[in-house]
């Protein structure tokens, strides 16, 4: 296990041959595990796409992180809000989100480009991981997100970390006066909106915006009262840095998949 890289918030790990980062915030708890992976030898793709690449990425990165491969639940995400509370092992169709609080099961979600959040409530002890992606940022999946916490688990939103991914960012996340408008009649009521969605370049005679989902989702968890201390943004963008990540945006249809993992250690366990 080697030190690749570390800021303030992130630490980079290389084990065997493949990488991962994980959040110093979520290290803090020794009774999770938790990461989310980079391309090097290591791609989630779609289980109808390639079942067997996937199984294989869910080997590695257990015998990294030491954790029971056969217990991991990866939905079929189809860009819902549909966010499940699980208590075993089980396919889940147009699911987006997973919460648990059962020792043992990893959750699982993929990624490329969009944004992963890895959820932890360290006094009820539930985990989470959700897949945000424009279209769930637009949906709002982390408001089903924390809502399920608080009502399924009896969470308190002081108490929630909420981590934020790698992902596309304000700097590539470029959109079309259709996909704006559908943000703007959404959000045009957050505070900061002149640096979520941003009148950008004309091209081809077509007028261009950025949308920052990133600081949506930022917005949405603290009205919701997350407090600013526990949402802790990895601030990486998957697109500018898609020689370390998968990004559809830079790879398209071939893209693989980055996953965002957490684990429940059973009791006694060392993590
Ligand atoms: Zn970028």
């Amino acid at each position: 296990m080697t030190k690749i890289w570390e800021n303030e918030k992130l630490i980079c790990i290389e084990e065997n041959d493949i990488q991962y980062i994980q959040f110093k915030k979520l290290l803090e708890y020794p009774e999770i595990k938790h990461c989310y992976t980079l391309r090097n030898n290591l791609n989630f793709p779609p289980i109808y796409k390639n079942e067997q690449l996937l199984k294989q990425s869910y080997k590695k990165i257990s015998d990294c992180l030491k954790l029971d491969y056969t217990k991991i639940i990866k939905p079929h995400q189809t860009h819902t809000t549909n966010v499940e509370i699980v208590n075993e092992v089980k396919a889940l169709e147009n699911v987006d989100g997973l919460l648990t609080n059962k020792e043992g099961l990893t959750l699982l979600t993929t990624s490329a480009d969009c944004i992963s959040l890895l959820m932890y409530d360290p006094v009820k002890k539930v985990i989470g991981s959700i897949h945000s992606g424009w279209r769930g940022t637009l949906a709002g999946i982390c408001i089903n997100a924390v809502n399920k916490m608080v009502e399924g688990f009896n969470c308190n939103p002081k108490d929630i970390i909420c981590c934020i991914c790698p992902s596309i960012r304000k700097c590539c996340f470029e959109v079309d006066e259709d996909v704006r408008n559908l943000f703007y009649e959404k959000y045009k009521k957050l505070p900061e909106l002149e640096n979520i969605i941003i009148k950008d370049a004309v091209k081809e005679r077509k007028q261009k915006y950025k949308i920052d989902t990133v600081k949506i989702n930022i917005c949405l968890l603290k009205s919701l009262g997350l407090k600013d201390e526990n949402i802790v943004d990895s601030n990486i963008c998957t697109v500018c840095h898609s020689d370390k990540f998968h990004s559809y945006r830079v790879d398209k249809e071939e893209s693989g998949r980055n996953a965002a993992l957490a684990t429940l250690c059973r009791t006694g366990d060392v993590c």
